[in-house]
């Protein structure tokens, strides 16, 4: 083969093959923000879920101090009882929103495995890009 010809060729390849490690990455990376955003999808569920339930309990309560007004005998413990569960799902809803500000501001170094801010353009840790 004609050396300038295997020269080019050659030349090929390597472009080719960096083409290629590229794209593989930016795979790798919207992959990662597919499972990120899957992620704060279930969150966003979780948190729906529980406020709903807390719409329920406020109605309940807000029946059982209606009910008590009217005159109705009331089991004593019932409002203390949905109080009780809403204080659980408030924390449980609390703790689910710093869990989805968590996911939106921190990426991991794929090189040193450091928390880092989504804003920086490297890691802290080790200088690699992020
Ligand atoms: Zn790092």
């Amino acid at each position: 083969m004609d050396h300038n010809v295997s020269m080019l060729l050659e030349k090929i390849k390597v472009v080719a093959e960096q083409t290629r490690t590229g794209a593989v990455k930016a795979a790798d990376r919207a992959g990662k923000k597919a499972g990120e955003m899957a992620q704060a999808t279930r969150l966003n569920l979780q948190i729906f879920d529980r406020t709903t339930e807390c719409e329920v309990l406020y109605k309940e309560i807000g029946k059982v101090i209606y009910d008590i007004h009217q005159g109705a005998e009331t089991d004593e413990d019932v409002i203390e009882r949905k109080l009780a569960q809403l204080d659980v799902l408030q924390g449980e809803i609390s703790e689910l929103r710093d869990e989805l500000g968590a996911l939106k501001t921190v990426c991991t170094c794929a090189r040193c495995g450091r928390q880092c801010s989504r804003d920086d353009a490297y890691c802290a840790g080790c200088g690699s890009p992020l």
